[in-house]
């Protein structure tokens, strides 16, 4: 595991606009376990295990870091501006807990915790601050993330030139006669071949398993006149990728339907692209691509949110659904990624990254839109 940034002063400073949300919103603790949140403010995403690791900021003073003993070498490089804690596996963490937050044991402190520490770290947790008030950490760290410095946008569109040039090569592979999981295989050797670090997920979803979005790829052996939808991604310097583009089968019967269902998911992309600015809201460019399809009649085969927002998850703040009427503000990036599966016979989905800008927004994947015929 990489740090993204070598700059440690850019993390002080991330964990002090942390604690500036928490003064705002009167959180006392943000407790951090592994994962995308603790490489966002430390550098490392740390070591996911039964293990406790736990970075723990205090609304205001330095944050401090609980490592089990063995990790506290590779984490010490990363800790220039926060204590490390380390227990062994005898005495276990408990002590530490106590040591840090133990004045505030019997208060009514107010903690926030990751979304991804496991349950069995929040008991231990809950053990030594049984008064406490308990929220989720997103509700902090989302006021942080959801909008990119440039150098998260710079590796985020590093990491979609990866996915273009995969897929420019992808569209040669032979599909028919293959299986999906075949495919998948090609696909995952080609994103490592141009750079990305780590696979995080492929679907190959072919002809009716298409119409299932996220279909889990694979023995169905790919057939002439197939509709092939392929949405694939990896982490590259702690940053995604996730593309999708739907391609043809030469030859066999196609579906009849195929090129008008595939044009209007095209017009609907095309739709929430344009809709997406600065002010306007994420549900706003939910319904933009909603309703070329809801026009074109196959708004009931649309069965998803629009999109997702995309940083070191590929899943994270902000969500382009309805009901959300966050403004969109530069610096955010997430996909518009419509889609038509209609049950039994095909699905399309086109998925592109969305960076907003000043004045408008940039398309960060630069691949066709036009659907490719392949062999
Ligand atoms: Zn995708
Ligand atoms: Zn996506």
């Amino acid at each position: 595991m990489s740090a993204t940034v070598t700059n440690p002063s850019l993390f002080q400073e991330r964990c002090q606009r942390a604690q500036a949300v928490m003064a705002e919103q009167g959180i006392d603790y943000l407790f951090i376990g592994p994962g995308a949140d603790l490489q966002y403010l430390i550098g490392t995403p740390g070591m996911d295990n039964e293990r406790m690791m736990l970075f723990v900021v205090p609304q205001q003073g330095d944050p401090a870091m609980i490592v089990p003993a063995l990790e506290k070498l590779a984490t010490s490089k990363y800790a220039s501006f926060f204590e490390l804690l380390d227990w062994t596996d005898a005495e276990g963490p408990q002590g530490r807990i106590k040591q840090l937050v133990g004045q505030a044991a019997s208060g009514t402190v107010k903690a926030a915790v990751g979304n991804q520490l496991w349950s069995m770290f929040l008991l231990e947790l809950q053990k030594v601050l049984p008064a406490a008030e308990w929220s989720k950490a997103t509700e902090v760290l989302k006021k942080l993330r959801i909008t990119k410095f440039p150098e998260e946008i710079k590796l985020l569109k590093e990491a979609a030139a990866i996915a273009d040039r995969t897929f420019s090569d992808v569209v040669n592979l032979q599909f028919s006669g293959r299986t999906e999981r075949e495919v998948m295989g090609d696909i995952n050797n080609l994103l490592l071949k141009y750079g990305q670090e780590k696979m995080l997920f492929c679907i190959v979803g072919s002809g009716p398993n298409g119409a299932q979005p996220h279909h889990h790829t694979g023995d169905r052996v790919i057939q002439p006149g197939d509709a092939v939808v392929l949405d694939f991604g990896g982490a590259y310097k702690g940053y995604t990728s996730d593309m999708t583009r739907t391609v043809l089968v030469e030859g066999g019967n196609p579906d009849p339907d195929f090129e008008k269902v595939y044009n209007l998911v095209n017009q609907a992309r095309a739709a929430g692209h344009k809709q997406a600015r600065p002010g306007v809201s994420c549900e706003s460019v939910d319904a933009a691509a909603r309703q070329v399809i809801t026009e074109g009649g196959y708004g009931q085969y649309f069965v998803h949110r629009t999109g997702h927002g995309i940083g070191m998850e590929v899943h994270e703040e902000p969500y382009i659904v309805g009901g959300n009427s966050l403004p969109l503000e530069p610096g955010m990036a997430f996909s518009i990624e419509p889609g038509i599966y209609l049950p039994g016979r095909f699905g399309v989905r086109i998925e592109d990254i969305a960076v907003v800008t000043k004045d408008g927004e940039e398309n960060i994947n630069l691949s066709t839109h036009e659907y490719i015929r392949v062999k």
